[in-house]
Formats: C-alpha cells, structure tokens, sequence
C-alpha cells in the first residue's frame, strides 16, 4: 500500500527541516519504487520534480504532469536534446559534450540548465578547476536561460563524524565564487546535518519516502511517515520439532518444537534473499522474526511465542508502519533504498491517503 497522505506529510517535514529552500523532490527508479505518477501527483506541491532519465521525465509529461522536471544525468544525444526542449526539461550538465549540444542545438527554445559541479564524490560533473571555463560557455549560449544554476552531490553526508562533507561543501563554494545562480547541494541527509549545505534547493529523495538515511535513526526519529506498507498474508502454519530445519540450507534449525507461518512473498517479490535469521516482521499486528533463508515466492517466519490465535489468511507486513524498513535493511545487510527500489513488477500496491 502506498499512502499519499503520509507522502505530503514528509514533504511537509522536508520544508520544516530545511526553512526558506525550494524543494526539488526526487522520484527517479519509479520513485524508489513507490510509483512514478502516484508519486509525481502527491508531491505535486514540491517546487519541482528530479528524475535520473529522460524516459522517466517523457512518462511524467504523458501522465498530464506539468511541474517543473530536472534530468539529473541529463541528456545523452541531440535526439534526446531535442525532446528534452520540446516537453520542457531541465538538464543537468556534467560532460563537455553536452555543452556542445547546447551550443549545437537550433530549436526555439531556451532550456534550464543546472551546472554539475564534482565537489569530491567523483561520480558525475566538472571538476572546480574545468568551471569557470564551462559556465563562461553555458553563458554565452543562445539557447541556455541565464542564470545558469550551480548544483553538486554529497557522498557521505549521512555521515556527521567524516571530514569529507566539509570538504565538499569548501570545494562548491570555491568553484562557484563569483557565479550568479541558484545552488543546491544537499540530499535527504545533507539536508538535515548540514545546514550550510541546504543553499537555494534542497533534493530529497529518500525523506519524502519516510525513510532515514542515517544508520542510527529510523523514519519515525525524524517525525515522519513511511509511505510504502508491503504486505502479504500467512499461506500455512506448520509444526516442526526440535532440531529439524527450515527452508533452503537448513539456515534455520529449530532450537525448540517451534511454530512457522509461511508467509506469500520472497525474492521474487522484492523482498531481500539476504534477510537474516530473526529480521523483523509482523504478522497479524505483533512482532515476529524470519526464520530461514527467503525463498523466491515464500518466506517463513518462527511465530511460536504467539499463543494460538493466528490464522491462514492472516496479514504480514515485511516493512511499513509496524516494521520500521530501516531495521529490515540493516538485518539484511543492505539500506533502504535498495529494498523499497527491488519491490518487484509481481507486487500491486493499492494507494490510500488521495
Ligand atoms: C538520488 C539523488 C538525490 C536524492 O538522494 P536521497 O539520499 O534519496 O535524498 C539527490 N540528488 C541527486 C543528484 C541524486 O542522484
């Protein structure tokens, strides 16, 4: 289940945590697999939209979505350029052959472009030595709408006790010195640990989600609202004794004659095969913990504390309100992000809160 209301909420909280910045609200990968158009529509009062690919942007237009939308990869060729300006993109700018499509390009339009400066991540973007020389280009080019804005990415904000973020944020304002336009720089954690870093647009991605991106605070730390509720039911409960095994490999044995609810989802849904021993779950509204290795349709879990009670048919909630998801990936050796992007084509969600 996807809850819209508990998507507005966390924008909300992004606009608490970060005063006075526009909001620039990440949905790429399917809005981290909460729904591209759910998303788009419940984030609607976001100051603008940020998708990885030009795919992703051209879906949103066709849904009927008006926002502003940003390429954060940009666009790849003159044939992308050219769609990119016909449904009025944004673009992020990070080789120097995309400057020359823009010198090249002959359309009518004039496009947003977003200078993508490498501040120390190493990933995308010019390097602070390469800007003066790149934003002189972007401001003399006919079809780039003046001022350009100046935007980098954070590798390790989530991470308060490393030097790096400081260092990065040093390195943007060094590159970006003497340049007119609207900075941005901060993700979800950079947003809430470094107040320097929030400038004109913030980007959150996984906030807007209700999820932490800090290893040491859940979603509901920081007031908000998980928006993905994945969820299944109990297919059987079973009996096994003492000393027999459960599941492929036999990760599982049973410590004591024990009680199993096999519960309709696995791999094959999204839900992470690496999931230890004692994950959390819930199911019909209590705490349980798996028990065995996560098989691709089915997942079986040590529900033996629950005195009678529970039911074929009964709910499993995998993560949600119930199930904070960040101690789901911790459990599985994984973050958040990865699990809710991997809820697979199988799953349907409904979505409530509209
Ligand atoms: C994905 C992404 C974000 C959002 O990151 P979160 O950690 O989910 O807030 C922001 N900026 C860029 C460039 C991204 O790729």
């Amino acid at each position: 289940m996807i809850d819209t209301a508990a998507l507005r909420h966390n924008l909300s909280r992004v606009r608490e945590l970060a005063p006075g910045c526009r909001v620039l609200a990440v949905i790429k990968a399917n809005a981290y697999g909460h729904g591209l158009t759910t998303a788009a529509e419940a984030l609607a009062g976001a100051d603008g939209l940020a998708v990885a690919r030009i795919a992703e942007a051209l879906a949103l237009r066709e849904g009927g979505c008006r926002a502003r939308i940003v390429l954060l990869q940009g666009v790849r060729d003159a044939g992308e350029l050219d769609a990119a300006a016909h449904h009025d993109l944004e673009l992020f700018v990070h080789q120097p052959w995309q400057v020359a499509l823009l010198e090249d390009f002959r359309g009518p339009q004039i496009l947003r472009v977003w200078l993508k400066i490498d501040s120390g991540m190493h990933r995308l973007g010019f390097a602070p030595a390469e800007v003066p020389a790149v934003a002189a280009r972007l401001a003399a080019c006919r079809a780039v709408a003046q001022p350009i804005a100046l935007a980098t990415h954070l590798a390790d904000a989530e991470r308060t006790d490393l030097p790096v973020t400081a260092a990065q944020l040093r390195a943007f304002a060094a590159a970006t010195a003497g340049l007119r336009g609207d900075r941005s720089i901060a993700n979800s954690a950079g947003l809430v640990a470094w107040p320097d870093a929030r400038a004109d647009w913030v980007r959150p991605g996984i906030l807007l989600y209700g999820i932490s991106p800090f290893a040491d605070r859940t979603g509901a730390d920081l007031a908000l609202l998980p928006a993905m509720t994945f969820e299944t039911e109990v297919i059987a409960i079973r009996g096994v004794t003492a000393g027999e095994r459960v599941g492929y490999g036999g990760t599982w044995t049973a410590p004591h004659d024990a009680r199993i609810a096999v519960a309709a989802v696995g791999y094959g849904d999204g839900y992470p095969r690496s999931a230890a021993n004692g994950t959390p779950v819930s199911v019909a509204g209590r705490p349980a913990a798996v028990a065995g290795q996560p098989s691709m349709d089915m997942l079986t879990i040590d529900v033996t504390d629950f005195a009678g009670g529970l039911a074929v048919g009964d709910r499993v909630e995998l993560w949600g309100r119930e199930v904070p998801i960040e101690r789901v990936a911790a459990a599985s050796g994984t973050i958040a992000y990865e699990l809710t992007c991997r809820v697979g084509r199988r799953v349907t969600f409904s979505t409530r809160g509209a």
